[in-house]
């Protein structure tokens, strides 16, 4: 038997009207859905500092890793220049999937330099083998003046940011008990946990990209009424910007 934890009439940033956002969990953060397009805080959050940061993206040059959901439809209705990758390991690199979607891994981009306005990633880096490559070659692709916006789980934010994975000859090996979170394109087997960001991050992208980065923390946020209006009040709910300086 579902019962509500949390609903109120708000705004939501996603699909743009006003809503009813409901949730049935405890767990705000993927659970605070717009009864609408049924984004997530997460989602909201990303989209509101997107707003904030480039607030003519709708007409800027965006490419998203690993989409999925509200965001997604969003950006693909209103972006004319918005294409976006998936990681299939056994696929050639580069190559298109389907229209506007090509096969890419993070650590080694086929995409010329100064490609992008706008790269986005929600709930990705704590997947990627060696993320401080995959920041460097975001950075790579960006061009000068473009941002980085994107999203970790940073469950515990007193804490510095920890490997949970070594690689040895190309081969994952365990540091830490294996994790897996939900993965659009494996359902069934999930995807490996390799960091648990901390509250270092900001410092260990722009330690490896060059790119100075800041972390809105929405707990904090300053208005607390336009959050909640927004559908915003979520634990651990973060949102990252990394700017290529022009
Ligand atoms: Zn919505």
């Amino acid at each position: 038997m579902y019962s509500i934890k949390k609903m109120r009439i708000g705004y939501c940033s996603v699909c743009q009207k006003r809503t009813i956002f409901v949730s049935f969990d405890n767990w705000l953060r993927e659970s605070y859905r717009c009864a609408f397009c049924h984004s997530s805080p997460r989602q909201r959050a990303l989209i509101k500092v997107l707003n904030d940061n480039v607030p003519e993206w709708k007409q800027k040059r965006i490419h998203e890793s690993s989409p999925s959901g509200a965001v997604h439809r969003m950006l693909k209705k209103y972006c004319a220049d918005y294409t976006y990758s998936f990681f299939y390991e056994d696929k050639e690199l580069g190559k298109t999937i389907s229209a506007g979607c090509t096969n890419q891994n993070l650590e080694d981009l086929k995409f010329e330099d100064n490609s992008f306005d706008i790269f986005i990633t929600q709930d990705v880096f704590e997947h990627i083998n060696n993320p401080f490559v995959a920041f460097k070659e975001i950075y790579r692709v960006l061009k000068p003046g473009g941002v980085h916006i994107f999203t970790v789980p940073i469950d515990s934010p007193l804490k510095r940011t920890v490997p949970r994975i070594s690689i040895e000859n190309g081969i994952r090996k365990p540091i830490l008990p294996e994790v897996y979170h939900g993965n659009p394109i494996d359902k069934e087997n999930g995807s490996l946990v390799t960091y648990d960001w901390g509250n270092d991050i900001c410092e260990l992208t722009e330690k490896c990209s060059g790119m100075p980065t800041s972390i809105i923390e929405f707990d904090k946020y300053a208005d607390r009424d336009e959050n909640a209006y927004l559908g915003l009040e979520a634990y651990s709910l973060y949102v990252l910007v990394s700017k290529k300086l022009s």
